[in-house]
């Protein structure tokens, strides 16, 4: 895929600035890239049906990123590989009064991945210490002590079988400004222009810090955090599918064995 690191090892400071949202590794365009992105979901495919047959592990995929960052992109590119009978994707919105008479994870652990199955988050439990901590939806009292509870919370996950991989969707406030004016301006894509999302862009900064501690924080060996180059769409589609194939060609996936004496039944 390239050089650039996507991540760095667990206890080292996320700087994203040292990330370049623009970078596509040793692929020049789209059309370089076309062959090894149609590889990765063919096999990512495969992998997600071994994983449903054999029923034992789960794969939880966080996609977190600022507005316009591709998050609805990636899941539709890439997420869109695997059968839709073995794969769920939740989108957390602004919390009901249900969730928020409860804490905050009650609404997260609900709908992890059950064994043999793919969940997908489209936003997750660490907009509750991004929106929360930058909006001041909370005192920092509260939301500093949830980069432990997520860790925590993540490793139950892993140790009940469930592989997690976290993927933030990097792109350059030049290149928001871009996407936020294709919105405005291109008819078909006008439903998605939200004033609401001129005000967080205002707080970019604020942003960048809170996802550098998300990331340096809650970045485990068990649950990684993939910074993925955003800018142009098919170099995020291809990073983050090569990473999704890394991740679960490491998940021990194999077929069940048959029933016994298979052959001895006659079918006719
Ligand atoms: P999209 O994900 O496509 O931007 P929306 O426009 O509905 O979808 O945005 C969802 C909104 O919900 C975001 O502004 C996000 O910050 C907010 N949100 C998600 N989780 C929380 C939370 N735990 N507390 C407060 N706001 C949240």
């Amino acid at each position: 895929m390239g050089k650039q690191p996507f991540t760095l090892p667990p206890g080292s400071k996320f700087r994203l600035e040292e990330f370049d949202p623009g970078y596509t590794g040793k692929y020049d365009d789209d059309d370089d890239a076309k062959k090894d992105a149609k590889e990765n979901l063919k096999r990512l495919y495969e992998l997600q049906e071994m994983m449903y047959a054999q029923g034992k592990r789960a794969l939880l995929i966080v996609f977190q990123g600022m507005d316009t960052s591709g998050k609805d992109g990636v899941i539709k590119d890439v997420v869109g590989a695997f059968n839709p009978q073995g794969a769920h994707i939740h989108s957390f919105k602004v919390p009901n009064s249900e969730e928020l008479a409860h804490d905050y994870l009650w609404r997260v652990h609900k709908v992890t991945p059950a064994r043999g199955t793919v969940g997908v988050f489209n936003r997750s439990q660490y907009e509750d210490v991004l929106v929360v901590r930058v909006a001041k939806l909370a005192p920092k009292e509260v939301w500093s002590k949830r980069y432990d509870h997520i860790n925590d919370f993540e490793r139950l996950l892993s140790d009940c079988g469930v592989s997690i991989v976290k993927f933030f969707l990097h792109i350059s406030s030049e290149e928001q400004v871009e996407r936020l004016r294709d919105r405005q301006e291109t008819p078909s894509k006008q439903w998605k222009f939200s004033p609401g999302d001129l005000d967080v862009r205002k707080q970019w900064d604020e942003y960048q810090r809170a996802y550098e501690d998300a990331l340096t924080l809650c970045n485990t060996e068990h649950a990684p955090w993939y910074v993925i180059p955003a800018n142009r769409k098919w170099y995020r589609d291809l990073a983050v599918s090569t990473i999704l194939v890394q991740t679960m060609e490491k998940m021990d996936l194999r077929y069940p064995d048959p029933v016994p004496n298979i052959h001895s039944y006659s079918v006719e």
